[in-house]
């Protein structure tokens, strides 16, 4: 079985085949660290562990390098850090944002069953590597210093005879309708409208360090060639999978392919490319204004991160995701089942009918429906890919534990409730039998009796 994967560059659903299947290497852009990551930004982290794991499983744990960074110097963090800490140096107050923004962008995504990439770079420690690269750009004539920035040139890039990639070609835009698409009040140092930002001055007090390319004045970094400079001393001047969400396709990878493949003259940087598509909320764009902009960290107070997992996946990766509560109570009634059948049950092989839609560009709504077709049967195989699928991460106990403690339901006393009602119906008396259920469903309690006798749940 071989592993098919859509690359937004050649428009088309290709076998994957690594460069190097002792080394499969995969990017993906990680977050800007200033504030609480939303539901969004779920998205990526989940869609590429899912990859990351179909790959371990694929090529064994030891050969996937899987690299996701954290953006630790941006204008946003600056704006925060002075908002939040006004009473601090800058730098101090950075550093106080980005760490615990850092930190808990780390409990968000362990709780969303997302493994930790196998390297998570820091943008601040790269800039060695960034300023390399801006030199090469610079020497190549593919960049130019202007009143202390340094600026790359796509028009100097499509004008070079030779095999670069056409700067436009990943986001199929034509450079020339860019040009007559700009803004009119370009920054008066660009030579062009389409020149975009390498490296820029700081302003006293701002995070900067010494410049590239002869500049005086000290500065910074700007975004786009922090991910060149991390992919490339990470996974080298050509690797196999670049991801991140449709939003970034231009212009920041655009501009990601435009600086690696022409300050180490390649044709490619990356040989797939995927892009997952946008969450909105309700059927409306997520929006702070809007009022329905959510947190992980919110929605974790209320659900388990299995849940939040498995509501992400039900949609194809590509597609855009409606995030309903609908769509997150039924989730929940999901795994509640899953855990019912498979969590204590020793793993065997995930399934065929599981991994051949993964195999077939990621396809986890029909991977989900082959789950549910397990329910009655294989239920070795229904644990082994669930666990593929990275859930299943506590015993059902555990789990049942957990949805008690959440909902705020005291156990002892539906216990006690319970054998009040089993009394009551025992002695015939329906009338407070039927008054104890509903006490029960209005603590958020259905009862199920059988045959064996009474069990309960918490009601979604
Ligand atoms: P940002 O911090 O905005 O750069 O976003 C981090 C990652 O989340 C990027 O890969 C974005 O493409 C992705 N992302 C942001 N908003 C959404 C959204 N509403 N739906 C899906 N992905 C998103
Ligand atoms: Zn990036």
């Amino acid at each position: 079985m071989e592993l098919r994967l859509y690359d937004t560059l050649s428009r088309e659903k290709r076998t994957f085949v690594p460069l190097d299947p002792n080394n499969v290497r995969m990017y993906v852009c990680g977050p800007t660290v200033y504030d609480f990551a939303h539901i969004g930004n779920a998205r990526p982290v989940i869609v590429f562990d899912v990859l990351f794991r179909l790959l371990r499983h694929l090529y064994g744990e030891a050969h996937v390098k899987y690299v996701r960074n954290i953006t630790d110097v941006d204008d946003k963090i600056n704006d925060r850090a002075a908002r939040d800490f006004p009473g601090l140096p800058l730098n101090e107050a950075i550093r106080k944002v980005t760490e615990q923004t850092g930190k808990q962008f780390h409990a968000d995504v362990d709780a969303l069953g997302a493994l930790r990439p196998s390297v998570e770079p820091r943008a601040t420690e790269h800039i060695g590597e960034m300023r390399e690269i801006i030199e090469r750009l610079v020497a190549g004539d593919f960049a130019y210093v202007a009143e202390d920035h340094v600026l790359f040139s796509p028009q100097a890039m499509n004008a070079a005879n030779s095999t670069l990639p056409r700067y436009g070609a990943l986001s199929k835009r034509s450079l020339d309708e860019m040009i007559a698409g700009a803004r009119v009040d370009v920054a008066p140092y660009k030579r062009d409208a389409t020149d975009f930002v390498l490296w820029k001055p700081s302003k006293p007090g701002e995070p900067s360090w010494p410049s590239p390319a002869g500049i005086a004045a000290p500065g910074r970094p700007g975004w786009h060639v922090e991910c060149s400079a991390m992919a490339w001393k990470h996974l080298g001047e050509h690797f196999d999978i670049h991801g991140g969400g449709i939003d970034l396709v231009f212009p920041h990878h655009e501009n990601e392919v435009a600086q690696t493949c022409c300050a180490f003259h390649r044709e490619r940087m990356a040989n797939y490319w995927m892009h997952n598509g946008f969450l909105q909320v309700e059927s409306e764009k997520m929006s702070k204004s809007l009022g329905n902009f959510v947190t992980i960290h919110e929605l974790l107070a209320d659900w388990p991160g299995e849940v939040l997992r498995l509501n992400m996946l039900k949609t194809h990766y590509h597609s855009p995701i409606d995030w309903t509560m609908k769509s997150l109570e039924e989730s929940a009634r999901t795994l509640d089942d899953w855990y019912r059948l498979a969590a204590d049950v020793e793993p065997g092989k995930p399934a065929a009918s599981v991994v051949e839609p993964l195999l077939d560009d990621l396809n986890t709504p029909l991977a989900i429906a082959a789950l549910h077709g397990l329910r009655n049967g294989d239920v070795s195989g229904l644990a082994a890919s669930l666990r593929l699928l990275g859930f299943l991460s506590e015993s059902a106990a555990r789990w049942e534990g957990r949805k008690q403690q959440a909902s705020g339901v005291d156990a002892k006393e539906v216990e006690r409730l319970i054998s009040e009602r089993t009394a009551a119906r025992a002695r015939k008396d329906f009338k407070e039998s039927d008054r104890l259920r509903d006490e029960l469903a209005a603590m958020g309690v259905a009862i199920k009796d059988s045959k064996d006798g009474t069990t309960w749940e918490i009601a979604r």
